[in-house]
């Protein structure tokens, strides 16, 4: 039996993962703000490390596996919380956890999106988060941008911390990914498509493969990940978004 963390399994993509992880006889660590192990808020500092320090109790041996899924989509409101949420929380989980992780030669993967590479992200925001990794600037400087410069950001320097530390964490065993999804039918893109002024946009997107995915596509990928079948994969980003990027951006990859 291995054992996993993951964050953000109340609903959605991460609720799905926990139910396919748990179907396979693996057991699941959960952090989220309800219905989990370990409830806890990944936007503020005490929550994040209630979540790292119930994780190393109940895990003492190591992880198999550890996937941040937790994060908020770009028509939150609270653009700040969008930050902290995505790029700290995430990071911090990872980053925090990585001990367990060695212990066992475990797998990361990190829950990312397609709009990270779109090519209109702030790029001086995203040098905040990801070069001086800090928080409260970040969260300054987000106010006067928008909540899509706060999610795309927050996904794009996430990725790229990611990449940066995969291939030297390879060397202690631990391989760490990105799944980048599309429009997934969640309660987060439920709550764009409710939004009076954005709904008809994302309604608007363009999907090759037709519809919007489900979360059990997107999960799907990630227990591949962590799976021996992917053992060569390291510090790769899977779009899993129905040709989406593949339309917008055919020569970069
Ligand atoms: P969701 O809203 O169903 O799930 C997000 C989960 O994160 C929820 O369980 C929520 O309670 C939890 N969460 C939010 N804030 C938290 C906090 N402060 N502390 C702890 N947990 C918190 O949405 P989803 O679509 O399943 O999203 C999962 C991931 O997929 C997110 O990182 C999202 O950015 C990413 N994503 C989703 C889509 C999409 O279209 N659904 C597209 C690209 C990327």
């Amino acid at each position: 039996m291995k054992t996993y963390a993951i964050t953000g399994c109340a609903t959605g993509i991460g609720a799905e993962l926990k139910k396919i992880i748990e179907s396979q006889g693996n057991r699941t660590i959960s952090v989220d703000l309800k219905d989990a192990d370990i409830t806890a808020d990944l936007s503020t500092q005490e929550g994040r490390e209630k979540a790292i320090s119930g994780i190393c109790n109940a895990a003492p041996e190591g992880l198999d596996g550890v996937i941040t899924v937790a994060g908020l989509g770009p028509t939150v409101e609270d653009w700040p919380l969008i930050v902290s949420v995505n790029y700290f929380g995430s990071r911090a989980i990872i980053e925090s956890l990585k001990d367990l992780l060695v212990k066992k030669k475990g797998t990361g993967v990190i829950v990312s999106s397609n709009s990270a590479a779109l090519p209109n992200a702030n790029e001086d925001l995203v040098k905040v988060m990801l070069e001086e990794n800090d928080e409260e600037k970040s969260r300054e400087m987000i106010k006067s941008l928008s909540g899509y410069d706060a999610y795309a950001g927050s996904k794009l320097a996430l990725t790229r911390w990611m990449r940066r530390i995969a291939p030297v964490w390879a060397g202690e065993g631990v391989r760490l990914n990105a799944v980048a999804p599309g429009a997934t039918m969640t309660p987060l893109l439920q709550q764009g498509l409710d939004h009076p002024e954005y709904g008809d946009a994302i309604r608007g997107f363009t999907v090759p493969t037709g519809d919007f995915g489900t979360p059990e596509q997107i999960a799907n990928v990630i227990v591949f990940l962590l799976s021996e079948q992917a053992s060569f994969c390291c510090g790769s980003v899977f779009f899993v978004d129905g040709g989406t990027d593949a339309l917008f951006r055919p020569d970069q990859f």
